[in-house]
């Protein structure tokens, strides 16, 4: 049986006639670039977080970007992040001239909230939360930290759309959270698509004029912006794609929970979900010390696999003018160095996990 690590085609399939419907819709309208299916999506994104306003963005990134920017950080201040997240966290950082200050992961693969509040300066402007993988990061803690030394907080949710935290929404806690609706993540589009969510009416406001060449009236612009517009076609799809999360979320925690009760390995460890937490599982991620003879032996099974991330920000060649060498972040380089996601999406069959489940566990 051969099973790629991701089947984005499975996501398109399920719901094939109601987005195929859209698109022509969309392709037919005459409008195709910030229309009602962006504001349509932007009302009803906000209602699915609980947040009170949407901005629709061209990506994940930008959303990072506009983020730090319309906080008021650049250069010369400093944000605090984890240091095993996907380099886009990052570089929403530096592409605005601030610098990035690392911490270490927690056992969840989350920022340790222990660890946060000896790297703060007279610099740190903010902290920017990854809550990878789909888990949810330490929110009481962070968030008492962040207005005990009047931080801002970003929460990158590139990975995360529906996971909670006590029952609240990931995206709502802090200042401003990040969305991308890149085809892989748990919400996609079909395409490049992002958004940011605020509680922040003047926020969602400045949002909405920087990501359209700082224009608020056309031709009349109040300060240098930026395009990160999302496009009618991707909006209205995500708008088909909405309204199912729930269920998409739910297969993908019920594919969760058969690993965790099937996979029997010694030499592997499984992710662990954080207490008053849920879990959306963008990826599951297991760790393995053996895991370049685990890859081989899987990919012998026709099993695909892949690392996120085997190399860590800090030791990225983009970022070696911070000047982190190997040995800085022991343990988020420990698991560049052993983690391994195994299949998970969307119409993944039970005869496709127990397929996984049953090589994982003949591993020796
Ligand atoms: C995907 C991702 C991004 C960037 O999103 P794009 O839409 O690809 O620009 C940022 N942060 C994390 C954690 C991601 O997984």
């Amino acid at each position: 049986m051969k099973i790629m690590p991701n089947r984005m085609d499975y996501g398109f399939l399920k719901y094939q006639q109601e987005f195929e419907a859209k698109a022509l819709e969309v392709l037919r309208s005459g409008w195709y670039v910030l229309g009602k299916e962006v504001e349509t999506f932007e009302e009803r994104f906000a209602a699915y977080t609980g947040g009170k306003y949407c901005v629709g963005l061209a990506n994940g990134l930008e959303a990072l970007q506009i983020a730090v920017h319309l906080l008021g950080i650049g250069a010369g201040d400093e944000v605090i992040v984890q240091g095993n997240t996907y380099i886009a966290s990052v570089m929403g950082i530096t592409m605005n001239g601030a610098t990035p200050v690392f911490v270490e992961p927690d056992a969840y693969y989350q920022i340790d909230a222990d660890k946060i509040e000896a790297c703060i300066t007279e610099r740190t402007k903010a902290v920017m939360v990854v809550h990878l993988y789909g888990h949810v990061a330490d929110m009481d803690r962070i968030t008492a930290i962040c207005k005990k030394h009047h931080l801002k907080l970003i929460e990158d949710c590139a990975q995360s759309h529906g996971a909670t935290y006590k029952g609240k929404m990931t995206g709502t806690f802090g200042d401003i959270g990040c969305f991308s609706f890149y085809p892989s993540k748990n919400l996609g589009a079909f395409g490049d698509a992002g958004a940011i969510v605020t509680n922040d009416e003047e926020l969602a406001k400045e949002a909405k004029i920087y990501r359209n060449y700082g224009s608020e009236k056309r031709y009349y612009n109040k300060v240098v912006g930026m395009n990160s517009r999302l496009d009618e076609l991707q909006a209205g799809l995500l708008n088909v794609r909405l309204p199912h999360m729930d269920e998409i979320t739910k297969e993908r925690q019920e594919i969760a929970r058969r690993y965790r009760e099937n996979i029997r390995q010694e030499l592997i460890t499984l992710p662990a979900e954080r207490e008053d937490t849920e879990t959306v599982w963008h990826q599951y991620v297991i760790r393995c010390e053996r895991r370049q003879e685990l890859i081989d032996y899987l990919s012998q099974k026709e099993i695909g696999t892949i690392i996120h991330y085997p190399i860590p920000p800090h030791l990225s060649e983009a970022y070696a003018y911070l000047g982190h060498k190997k040995g800085d972040f022991p343990i988020t380089e420990n698991y560049a160095d052993t983690v391994l996601s195994i299949p998970m999406y969307t119409g993944m069959t039970r005869q496709e996990q127990d397929y996984v489940i049953e090589a994982l566990n003949e591993f020796a």
